[in-house]
């Protein structure tokens, strides 16, 4: 009997892998991730500067690593003078700036929030060029704000979501953004609990873009930036699987002044930087 029970347990733990998740949300929408994955065989390998590494979705800034110039996006906009991209949402003020890109994605982001009956999102704050990042800072103090260069808000990426109903810790917004915003490559920046890791207090209202394969990792195996890319240094790829569309994520380290990866022939890939030693190949498979 008990060797039938184990051979009952081994044949169900073989099926489905140490290291094998699949979850499903509320929406059903379906994400199923393998971090012991192999990184991409077929393709070409291509020679990637170093510059490379200060640019993309997935630069760490913080305390540590200050932003490179070229880090900064280059499609920032002013969205008081384009309302044809502020819709379903207010901005506190006419000074509100972040790239287009962005943008739209939180325009995207928006709409799903609608469809559950959460409707009242407010942008408080935006991209910031680094002579209002450190007017903030000096008058903040370093509790709560960061220096020039070493915020992300100095990016474009990154932005400050309020609810005109509430506090974002209280409020249907905060609530329906930390549970669904990966579905739509934003994270929750400086989460509860992290506080260690981040060096940030709990920002409930902070929001990063980073692509949705990456945030939907992170939301699934609750990590922050520090921790994802940590761990996409310790380990070979990631492969996620998001409603049938399947990424490999494979970190690669800039050793002299280029790194050499591998790129697919005919498929879409993504590089970006982690802004300290190594670029990160999205490949959309
Ligand atoms: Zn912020």
């Amino acid at each position: 009997m008990r060797k039938w029970v184990f051979a009952f347990l081994l044949v169900i733990l073989l099926s489905y892998g140490v290291s094998h998740y699949v979850t499903k949300d509320a929406d059903d929408s379906k994400v199923e991730i393998d971090d012991a994955s192999e990184p991409p065989q077929d393709g070409q390998m291509i020679s990637v500067s170093k510059e490379q590494v200060y640019q993309g979705d997935l630069l760490l800034v913080n305390t540590d690593y200050a932003l490179h110039p070229e880090g900064i996006r280059s499609d920032i906009v002013s969205l008081s003078k384009r309302q044809d991209l502020v819709k379903g949402y207010g901005l506190l003020d006419q000074s509100v700036q972040l790239s287009e890109s962005v943008v739209k994605s939180f325009s995207k982001m928006v709409e799903g929030a609608k469809e559950d009956g959460v409707e009242h999102f407010l942008i408080n704050s935006g991209y910031r060029d680094a002579d209002k990042q450190d007017q903030l800072y000096r008058d903040m103090g370093h509790d709560y704000a960061l220096p020039a260069y070493h915020s992300e808000h100095n990016l474009g990426v990154s932005l400050d979501i309020g609810s005109t109903e509430a506090k974002m810790d209280e409020a249907e917004e905060g609530k329906w953004l930390k549970k669904h915003s990966a579905e739509y490559g934003f994270i929750l920046r400086y989460p509860k609990g992290k506080e260690e890791i981040t060096g940030i207090q709990y920002e409930p209202w902070h929001f990063r873009y980073v692509g949705v394969a990456h945030s939907a990792i992170m939301q699934e195996q609750d990590l922050t930036l520090e921790q994802y890319l940590d761990k996409l240094k310790q380990t070979k790829a990631i492969s996620i699987t998001i409603d049938g569309q399947k990424y490999t994520v494979t970190y690669y380290p800039i050793v002299g002044d280029s790194a050499t990866v591998n790129v697919p022939q005919g498929k879409r890939y993504d590089i970006s930087g982690n802004n300290y030693d190594g670029v990160i190949v999205t490949v959309y498979e």
